[in-house]
Protein backbone atom coordinates (compact mmCIF):
# COMPACT_ATOMS: atom_id res chain seq x y z
CA UNK A 1 0.00 0.00 0.00
CA UNK A 2 1.53 3.48 -0.76
CA UNK A 3 2.15 5.28 2.25
CA UNK A 4 0.17 8.57 2.75
CA UNK A 5 3.48 10.67 1.78
CA UNK A 6 3.83 9.07 -1.29
CA UNK A 7 -0.66 9.38 -1.87
CA UNK A 8 0.03 13.63 -0.95
CA UNK A 9 3.19 13.76 -3.96
CA UNK A 10 0.84 11.27 -6.79
CA UNK A 11 -2.13 14.15 -5.91
CA UNK A 12 0.02 16.59 -6.47
CA UNK A 13 1.49 15.27 -9.52
CA UNK A 14 -2.08 14.70 -10.80
CA UNK A 15 -3.00 18.46 -10.28
CA UNK A 16 -0.03 19.52 -11.81
CA UNK A 17 -1.11 17.49 -14.75
CA UNK A 18 -4.31 18.68 -14.77
CA UNK A 19 -3.17 22.37 -14.66
CA UNK A 20 -0.92 21.67 -17.66
CA UNK A 21 -3.61 20.06 -20.06
CA UNK A 22 -6.30 22.89 -18.95
CA UNK A 23 -4.27 25.95 -18.51
CA UNK A 24 -2.48 27.19 -21.78
CA UNK A 25 -0.51 30.01 -19.74
CA UNK A 26 0.39 27.84 -16.83
CA UNK A 27 1.73 25.18 -19.19
CA UNK A 28 3.58 28.02 -21.07
CA UNK A 29 5.29 29.41 -18.17
CA UNK A 30 6.50 25.69 -16.67
CA UNK A 31 7.45 24.72 -20.14
CA UNK A 32 9.68 28.28 -20.56
CA UNK A 33 10.69 28.82 -16.98
CA UNK A 34 12.13 25.17 -16.79
CA UNK A 35 13.93 25.38 -20.01
CA UNK A 36 15.71 28.67 -19.26
CA UNK A 37 16.99 27.37 -15.63
CA UNK A 38 18.37 24.94 -17.54
CA UNK A 39 19.66 26.40 -20.50
CA UNK A 40 21.10 29.69 -17.97
CA UNK A 41 22.17 27.20 -15.77
CA UNK A 42 24.86 26.41 -18.66
CA UNK A 43 25.85 29.67 -19.64
CA UNK A 44 26.75 30.63 -15.69
CA UNK A 45 28.92 27.54 -15.14
CA UNK A 46 30.53 28.17 -18.18
CA UNK A 47 31.24 31.62 -17.57
CA UNK A 48 32.26 31.22 -13.87
CA UNK A 49 34.81 28.74 -14.47
CA UNK A 50 35.98 31.18 -17.77
CA UNK A 51 36.40 34.11 -15.13
CA UNK A 52 33.58 36.26 -16.50
CA UNK A 53 32.65 36.97 -13.38
CA UNK A 54 30.19 39.80 -14.17
CA UNK A 55 28.69 37.89 -16.74
CA UNK A 56 28.33 35.13 -14.10
CA UNK A 57 26.07 37.54 -11.77
CA UNK A 58 23.85 38.59 -14.47
CA UNK A 59 23.28 35.06 -15.37
CA UNK A 60 22.42 34.48 -11.42
CA UNK A 61 19.90 37.05 -11.16
CA UNK A 62 18.25 35.45 -13.98
CA UNK A 63 18.22 32.39 -12.29
CA UNK A 64 16.82 33.43 -9.27
CA UNK A 65 14.30 35.86 -10.89
CA UNK A 66 12.98 33.55 -13.30
CA UNK A 67 12.83 30.41 -10.44
CA UNK A 68 10.89 32.95 -8.24
CA UNK A 69 8.20 33.27 -10.86
CA UNK A 70 8.42 29.74 -11.60
CA UNK A 71 7.60 29.18 -8.09
CA UNK A 72 4.93 31.31 -7.24
CA UNK A 73 3.14 29.83 -10.88
CA UNK A 74 3.35 26.37 -8.66
CA UNK A 75 2.63 27.47 -5.59
CA UNK A 76 -0.32 29.82 -5.89
CA UNK A 77 -3.28 29.98 -8.77
CA UNK A 78 -2.04 34.02 -10.06
CA UNK A 79 -0.73 32.73 -13.26
CA UNK A 80 -1.68 35.67 -14.99
CA UNK A 81 0.83 37.87 -12.16
CA UNK A 82 3.09 34.85 -13.08
CA UNK A 83 2.77 35.57 -16.62
CA UNK A 84 3.36 38.72 -16.55
CA UNK A 85 6.22 39.40 -13.68
CA UNK A 86 7.96 36.13 -16.28
CA UNK A 87 7.79 38.81 -19.13
CA UNK A 88 8.87 41.46 -16.80
CA UNK A 89 11.93 39.26 -15.70
CA UNK A 90 13.33 38.23 -19.55
CA UNK A 91 12.84 41.64 -20.81
CA UNK A 92 15.10 42.56 -17.85
CA UNK A 93 17.71 39.43 -18.44
CA UNK A 94 17.96 40.83 -22.31
CA UNK A 95 18.45 43.97 -21.25
CA UNK A 96 21.20 42.86 -18.16
CA UNK A 97 22.45 41.01 -20.46
CA UNK A 98 22.99 43.63 -23.19
CA UNK A 99 24.93 45.40 -20.32
CA UNK A 100 27.57 42.67 -19.21
CA UNK A 101 27.76 41.04 -22.12
CA UNK A 102 27.03 43.09 -25.48
CA UNK A 103 26.02 41.49 -28.77
CA UNK A 104 24.86 37.85 -27.28
CA UNK A 105 21.72 39.79 -25.93
CA UNK A 106 20.70 40.42 -29.76
CA UNK A 107 20.37 36.54 -30.04
CA UNK A 108 17.94 35.85 -26.55
CA UNK A 109 16.00 39.33 -27.24
CA UNK A 110 14.48 37.31 -30.76
CA UNK A 111 13.42 34.30 -28.71
CA UNK A 112 12.16 36.82 -25.60
CA UNK A 113 10.42 38.83 -27.95
CA UNK A 114 8.35 36.12 -29.47
CA UNK A 115 7.59 34.04 -25.92
CA UNK A 116 6.29 36.98 -24.32
CA UNK A 117 3.50 36.83 -26.31
CA UNK A 118 2.66 33.24 -25.09
CA UNK A 119 3.09 34.49 -21.46
CA UNK A 120 0.96 37.16 -20.95
CA UNK A 121 -1.83 39.56 -22.45
CA UNK A 122 -1.34 40.88 -25.66
CA UNK A 123 -1.17 44.29 -24.70
CA UNK A 124 1.83 43.59 -21.86
CA UNK A 125 3.60 41.69 -24.16
CA UNK A 126 2.97 44.43 -26.89
CA UNK A 127 4.38 47.29 -24.46
CA UNK A 128 7.09 45.23 -22.73
CA UNK A 129 8.48 44.13 -26.48
CA UNK A 130 8.57 47.99 -27.46
CA UNK A 131 10.50 48.91 -25.18
CA UNK A 132 12.96 46.02 -25.30
CA UNK A 133 13.49 46.92 -28.68
CA UNK A 134 13.54 50.47 -27.91
CA UNK A 135 16.56 50.12 -24.87
CA UNK A 136 18.36 47.75 -27.18
CA UNK A 137 18.32 49.74 -30.78
CA UNK A 138 19.09 52.41 -28.72
CA UNK A 139 22.60 50.77 -27.14
CA UNK A 140 25.11 52.61 -28.91
CA UNK A 141 27.63 49.49 -27.70
CA UNK A 142 25.63 46.32 -29.12
CA UNK A 143 26.05 47.71 -32.68
CA UNK A 144 29.09 49.01 -34.67
CA UNK A 145 26.66 51.13 -37.62
CA UNK A 146 23.73 52.40 -37.32
CA UNK A 147 22.50 50.48 -40.77
CA UNK A 148 22.92 47.65 -37.79
CA UNK A 149 20.79 48.92 -35.58
CA UNK A 150 18.75 49.64 -37.36
CA UNK A 151 18.02 46.04 -38.91
CA UNK A 152 17.68 44.96 -35.44
CA UNK A 153 14.80 47.39 -34.95
CA UNK A 154 12.61 46.03 -37.98
CA UNK A 155 13.29 42.42 -37.76
CA UNK A 156 12.68 42.34 -34.10
CA UNK A 157 9.90 44.84 -35.06
CA UNK A 158 8.33 42.10 -37.74
CA UNK A 159 8.61 39.38 -34.96
CA UNK A 160 6.52 41.19 -32.28
CA UNK A 161 4.14 42.10 -34.97
CA UNK A 162 3.53 38.60 -36.07
CA UNK A 163 4.07 37.28 -32.44
CA UNK A 164 0.86 39.69 -31.88
CA UNK A 165 -1.14 38.40 -34.96
CA UNK A 166 -0.24 34.99 -34.19
CA UNK A 167 -1.28 34.93 -30.48
CA UNK A 168 -4.28 37.28 -30.95
CA UNK A 169 -5.64 34.40 -33.58
CA UNK A 170 -4.77 32.03 -30.90
CA UNK A 171 -6.98 33.64 -28.45
CA UNK A 172 -9.65 33.99 -30.48
CA UNK A 173 -9.66 30.11 -31.42
CA UNK A 174 -9.26 29.39 -27.51
CA UNK A 175 -12.85 31.81 -27.06
CA UNK A 176 -14.64 29.96 -29.61
CA UNK A 177 -13.65 26.86 -28.69
CA UNK A 178 -14.42 27.24 -24.82
CA UNK A 179 -18.10 29.35 -25.86
CA UNK A 180 -18.50 26.30 -27.94
CA UNK A 181 -17.81 24.12 -25.17
CA UNK A 182 -19.36 26.46 -22.26
CA UNK A 183 -22.08 28.04 -23.66
CA UNK A 184 -25.75 26.87 -24.46
CA UNK A 185 -25.64 27.52 -28.40
CA UNK A 186 -29.74 29.29 -28.17
CA UNK A 187 -29.57 32.07 -25.14
CA UNK A 188 -25.80 32.36 -25.02
CA UNK A 189 -26.14 31.85 -21.38
CA UNK A 190 -23.47 29.16 -19.64
CA UNK A 191 -24.51 25.66 -19.85
CA UNK A 192 -24.39 22.96 -17.67
CA UNK A 193 -20.83 22.44 -17.78
CA UNK A 194 -20.10 26.09 -17.21
CA UNK A 195 -22.48 26.34 -13.97
CA UNK A 196 -20.60 22.95 -12.51
CA UNK A 197 -17.74 24.64 -12.66
CA UNK A 198 -18.69 27.48 -11.16
CA UNK A 199 -21.02 26.35 -8.51
CA UNK A 200 -17.71 23.58 -7.34
CA UNK A 201 -16.07 26.97 -7.23
CA UNK A 202 -18.27 28.54 -5.22
CA UNK A 203 -18.16 26.15 -2.59
CA UNK A 204 -14.40 25.97 -2.82
CA UNK A 205 -14.35 29.57 -1.79
CA UNK A 206 -16.85 29.06 0.52
CA UNK A 207 -15.08 26.44 1.96
CA UNK A 208 -11.83 28.77 1.93
CA UNK A 209 -12.66 32.33 2.90
CA UNK A 210 -16.33 32.18 4.02
CA UNK A 211 -17.10 34.15 0.70
CA UNK A 212 -21.15 33.95 0.74
CA UNK A 213 -22.99 32.67 -2.70
CA UNK A 214 -26.68 32.45 -3.40
CA UNK A 215 -27.84 30.30 -6.18
CA UNK A 216 -31.41 31.57 -7.86
CA UNK A 217 -33.52 28.43 -9.97
CA UNK A 218 -35.91 30.38 -12.28
CA UNK A 219 -38.60 28.40 -14.39
CA UNK A 220 -40.65 29.98 -16.75
CA UNK A 221 -44.65 30.29 -16.08
CA UNK A 222 -46.53 27.72 -18.37
CA UNK A 223 -43.83 27.71 -21.01
CA UNK A 224 -45.75 24.46 -22.59
CA UNK A 225 -48.99 26.68 -23.46
CA UNK A 226 -46.68 29.31 -25.00
CA UNK A 227 -45.27 26.77 -27.49
CA UNK A 228 -48.34 25.08 -27.84
CA UNK A 229 -50.35 28.46 -28.91
CA UNK A 230 -47.16 30.43 -30.70
CA UNK A 231 -44.98 27.72 -32.17
CA UNK A 232 -42.02 25.93 -31.55
CA UNK A 233 -40.04 28.85 -33.22
CA UNK A 234 -41.28 31.59 -31.06
CA UNK A 235 -40.98 30.04 -28.19
CA UNK A 236 -36.80 29.52 -28.79
CA UNK A 237 -37.44 33.55 -29.66
CA UNK A 238 -38.88 33.94 -26.38
CA UNK A 239 -35.99 31.84 -24.57
CA UNK A 240 -33.50 34.00 -26.19
CA UNK A 241 -35.42 37.23 -24.90
CA UNK A 242 -35.84 35.93 -21.60
CA UNK A 243 -31.94 35.23 -21.25
CA UNK A 244 -31.12 38.77 -22.46
CA UNK A 245 -33.25 40.44 -20.47
CA UNK A 246 -32.06 38.10 -17.43
CA UNK A 247 -28.41 39.27 -18.37
CA UNK A 248 -28.79 43.05 -18.79
CA UNK A 249 -30.79 43.07 -14.76
CA UNK A 250 -27.88 41.36 -13.01
CA UNK A 251 -24.58 42.37 -11.62
CA UNK A 252 -21.59 41.63 -14.13
CA UNK A 253 -19.88 39.19 -11.49
CA UNK A 254 -23.42 37.28 -11.19
CA UNK A 255 -23.85 34.09 -13.27
CA UNK A 256 -26.62 32.70 -15.75
CA UNK A 257 -26.90 29.34 -17.04
CA UNK A 258 -29.19 27.10 -18.88
CA UNK A 259 -30.21 24.53 -16.59
CA UNK A 260 -32.38 23.06 -19.19
CA UNK A 261 -35.43 23.72 -21.46
CA UNK A 262 -37.22 26.85 -19.80
CA UNK A 263 -35.29 26.62 -16.58
CA UNK A 264 -32.19 29.07 -15.86
CA UNK A 265 -29.88 29.26 -12.76
CA UNK A 266 -28.43 32.73 -11.66
CA UNK A 267 -24.85 32.30 -9.53
CA UNK A 268 -25.12 35.46 -7.42
CA UNK A 269 -21.47 35.99 -5.20
CA UNK A 270 -20.91 38.12 -2.05
CA UNK A 271 -24.65 37.45 -0.79
CA UNK A 272 -25.86 36.46 2.49
CA UNK A 273 -29.39 36.05 3.12
CA UNK A 274 -30.85 39.23 2.87
CA UNK A 275 -28.95 40.87 0.03
CA UNK A 276 -29.77 37.70 -2.44
CA UNK A 277 -33.45 38.31 -1.12
CA UNK A 278 -33.45 41.89 -2.35
CA UNK A 279 -31.55 40.99 -5.97
CA UNK A 280 -34.08 38.26 -6.51
CA UNK A 281 -37.06 40.29 -5.35
CA UNK A 282 -35.94 43.14 -7.81
CA UNK A 283 -34.92 41.01 -10.61
CA UNK A 284 -38.17 39.39 -10.22
CA UNK A 285 -39.97 42.60 -10.15
CA UNK A 286 -38.24 43.86 -13.62
CA UNK A 287 -38.40 40.82 -15.76
CA UNK A 288 -41.37 38.82 -14.34
CA UNK A 289 -44.15 39.46 -16.63
CA UNK A 290 -42.57 42.16 -18.59
CA UNK A 291 -41.73 40.01 -21.63
CA UNK A 292 -44.58 40.54 -23.79
CA UNK A 293 -45.08 40.79 -27.44
CA UNK A 294 -46.77 37.76 -28.23
CA UNK A 295 -50.48 38.32 -26.48
CA UNK A 296 -49.64 37.60 -22.93
CA UNK A 297 -47.85 38.45 -20.19
CA UNK A 298 -44.68 35.88 -19.04
CA UNK A 299 -43.61 35.47 -15.90
CA UNK A 300 -41.55 33.09 -13.93
CA UNK A 301 -41.58 31.54 -10.80
CA UNK A 302 -38.07 30.83 -9.10
CA UNK A 303 -36.61 29.28 -5.82
CA UNK A 304 -33.63 31.08 -3.70
CA UNK A 305 -31.01 29.11 -2.02
CA UNK A 306 -28.07 30.87 0.01
CA UNK A 307 -24.81 28.39 -0.16
CA UNK A 308 -24.60 27.04 3.38
CA UNK A 309 -21.49 25.91 5.04
CA UNK A 310 -20.06 22.33 4.24
CA UNK A 311 -23.25 22.11 1.61
CA UNK A 312 -22.05 20.19 -1.27
CA UNK A 313 -23.82 21.04 -5.57
CA UNK A 314 -26.44 18.41 -5.30
CA UNK A 315 -28.00 19.53 -1.94
CA UNK A 316 -27.65 23.31 -2.39
CA UNK A 317 -29.18 22.85 -5.73
CA UNK A 318 -31.76 20.59 -4.09
CA UNK A 319 -33.21 23.06 -1.55
CA UNK A 320 -33.51 25.77 -4.56
CA UNK A 321 -35.54 23.11 -6.45
CA UNK A 322 -37.23 22.53 -3.39
CA UNK A 323 -38.10 26.24 -3.16
CA UNK A 324 -39.05 26.45 -6.64
CA UNK A 325 -41.40 23.77 -6.45
CA UNK A 326 -42.66 25.80 -3.86
CA UNK A 327 -43.28 29.11 -5.66
CA UNK A 328 -45.34 27.02 -8.25
CA UNK A 329 -47.36 24.99 -6.12
CA UNK A 330 -48.49 28.18 -4.31
CA UNK A 331 -49.85 30.02 -7.01
CA UNK A 332 -46.72 30.80 -9.95
CA UNK A 333 -45.34 34.33 -10.79
CA UNK A 334 -43.27 34.61 -7.31
CA UNK A 335 -40.09 33.82 -5.47
CA UNK A 336 -39.42 31.60 -2.33
CA UNK A 337 -36.69 31.26 -0.27
CA UNK A 338 -34.88 28.08 0.70
CA UNK A 339 -34.94 26.31 4.07
CA UNK A 340 -31.67 26.98 5.74
CA UNK A 341 -31.46 23.27 6.49
P1 LIG B 1 -44.90 25.46 -15.21
O1 LIG B 1 -45.48 26.78 -14.92
O2 LIG B 1 -45.37 24.42 -14.26
O3 LIG B 1 -43.41 25.49 -15.25
O4 LIG B 1 -45.41 25.04 -16.64
P2 LIG B 1 -44.59 24.78 -17.93
O5 LIG B 1 -45.54 24.62 -19.06
O6 LIG B 1 -43.56 25.84 -18.10
O7 LIG B 1 -43.80 23.48 -17.52
P3 LIG B 1 -43.29 22.21 -18.25
O8 LIG B 1 -41.99 21.85 -17.59
O9 LIG B 1 -44.37 21.18 -18.20
O10 LIG B 1 -43.02 22.62 -19.73
C1 LIG B 1 -41.84 23.14 -20.16
C2 LIG B 1 -41.93 23.25 -21.66
O11 LIG B 1 -40.82 23.92 -22.18
C3 LIG B 1 -41.98 21.94 -22.37
C4 LIG B 1 -41.31 22.18 -23.68
O12 LIG B 1 -42.25 22.21 -24.72
C5 LIG B 1 -40.73 23.56 -23.54
N1 LIG B 1 -39.33 23.62 -23.94
C6 LIG B 1 -38.27 23.01 -23.37
N2 LIG B 1 -37.15 23.31 -24.04
C7 LIG B 1 -37.50 24.14 -25.06
C8 LIG B 1 -36.77 24.79 -26.09
O13 LIG B 1 -35.55 24.68 -26.22
N3 LIG B 1 -37.47 25.56 -26.98
C9 LIG B 1 -38.82 25.71 -26.87
N4 LIG B 1 -39.42 26.49 -27.74
N5 LIG B 1 -39.51 25.11 -25.91
C10 LIG B 1 -38.86 24.34 -25.00
MG1 LIG C 1 -39.68 23.44 -16.27
MG1 LIG D 1 -42.07 26.11 -16.66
Amino acid sequence: MPSKHEGDRENRLNRLRQRMANEFQFAMIVAFGSLILVAVSFFAIYRLITGNISGAISNAVVLCLVGSVLALALTTRRTRLAGMLFTLVTVIGVVLSSLTLGATAVAWSYLVLWVNFLLSSLRFALAMNLALIAVLALNNRLFDHSVEAVTFAVTAGLITAFGYIFAWRLGHQQDQLESAALRDPLTQAGNRRMMRRDVDSAIRQNAASGRGFTLMLVDLDHFKRLNDEHGHDAGDQVLRDFAASLRQHIRSGDGLYRFGGEEFVLLFPDTNEEVAERLARTLHESTSGRLTGLGGELSFSAGVAVLLGGENSDGWLRRADQALYEAKSTGRNRIVAAAMA
